[in-house]
């Protein structure tokens, strides 16, 4: 398949496709804009089904991390990688470190870090090979490690943003919420922080292990893989992977709040006003799920301490708000909202403060 016209090309500034043989690492990196900062986005490890179908992950990822770090007033444009997994090229140091090398080669245009399928662990091999990555481990105090927990943080208030906007309580005491990939590495710590605010969990995870790490934990009714969209529950966090809010499942959903981490949740713009019509709230996944980048930004730059990390992730929730408020006197879906306000601050060469 053709890149330039190609339904997701959306002016992306390169793609790269790399091969290394010794370890079989087919990878594709995707740099939407550098408009603002090297274009700065997770590397994904994924099963494909085919080619065509990374290259479409790769383009509407990297464009979703263009706008996601404009909307949070990072010094980064959009980028991201994805690694074809398959059984000729298991996980290894050496696949890694040819991962390194292959981001090394665009000089500093793409920095990565940790996305579903890679670990901290695997940025250390990365980080032999380069100096374009971030997420690795890091002393006490210092921003840094895992983006995930940031990631949850970010998550949990956005939810706590919606509650209050389409429920009137900002207390998540007894409200029921659904977690699809409850045992990933957002999910979980989703869970705790819900747990703990008092919320019934309705989980589903296509991992047994996973959802049992959950349940081990704490309190959880789980349901199947298929089922968990459509759960009879207050609140829906995503938290799998994308195209899951589709034309056929929005006629389905029972929740009258989406909010979860994960990317490119609607399967088109158009689907956003499905769920406006729907009146269900839906907070745009690029804003909700800033935490993550937000820790990223702050490890690269060396600028940031983990409070200043802390404070950082805590603005999430008041952009959310706004939008939320917007979409209200308005009767503009949110995710078009958000797209209008990352576009305008491309366009204008500067990030959202
Ligand atoms: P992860 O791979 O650790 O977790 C994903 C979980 O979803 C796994 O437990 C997996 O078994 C499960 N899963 C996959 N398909 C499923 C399905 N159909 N139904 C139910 N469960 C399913 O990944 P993660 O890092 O937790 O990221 C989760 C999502 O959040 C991804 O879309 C990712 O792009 C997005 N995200 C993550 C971060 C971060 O900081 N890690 C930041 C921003 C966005």
């Amino acid at each position: 398949m053709g890149v330039f016209d190609h339904v997701e090309f959306d002016d992306h500034e390169s793609v790269d496709y790399f091969h290394d043989t010794a370890t079989g690492l087919k990878a594709i990196i995707a740099v939407h804009s550098t408009a603002l900062g090297p274009g700065a986005g997770g590397t994904r490890r994924w099963t494909y089904p085919s080619d065509a179908a990374a290259l479409t992950d790769v383009l509407r990822l990297s464009r979703g991390m263009t706008y996601k770090n404009a909307v949070a007033g990072l010094k980064f444009g959009g980028g991201k990688a994805v690694i074809l997994a398959s059984e000729n090229a298991p996980k290894s140091p050496e696949l890694f470190r040819a991962f390194g090398r292959a981001v090394d080669s665009l000089g500093g245009r793409y920095v990565t870090a940790e996305d579903v399928g890679c670990s901290v662990e695997d940025m250390r091999y990365v980080r032999e090979e380069t100096e374009f990555v971030s997420g690795l481990p890091h002393d006490a105090g210092v921003a840094g490690g895992d983006p995930s927990p940031w990631t949850a943080i970010g998550c949990f208030e956005g939810i706590e943003a919606a509650a209050e906007a389409r429920l009137g309580t900002d207390s998540l005491k007894g409200l029921r919420v659904a977690v699809q990939g409850a045992g990933g590495h957002v999910g979980l710590y989703l869970c705790r922080l819900l747990h703990e605010a008092g919320a019934e969990l309705v989980i589903s995870d296509v991992n047994r292990d996973h959802v049992k790490q959950v349940t081990d934990e704490m309190p959880a009714t789980v349901v199947a893989p298929g089922d968990l969209l459509f759960a009879d529950v207050d609140v829906l966090a995503p938290c799998a992977l994308g195209n899951i809010l589709t034309s056929s499942t929005i006629p389905k959903i029972r929740a009258s709040i989406i909010a979860g981490a994960a990317n490119n949740q609607l399967a088109t713009a158009a689907d956003g006003a499905r769920l406006a019509e729907r009146d269900i709230l839906y907070a745009p996944d690029y804003v909700i799920n800033a935490g993550g980048i937000i820790s990223v930004a702050g490890e690269y730059y060396g600028e940031s301490s983990e409070e200043q990390v802390r404070a950082d992730v805590g603005r999430i929730k008041d952009r959310l708000k706004k939008i939320f408020d917007e979409a209200k006197e308005t009767g503009r879906p949110t995710n078009e909202l958000a797209d209008a306000l990352a576009r305008d601050l491309v366009a204008a060469g500067k990030g959202a403060l």
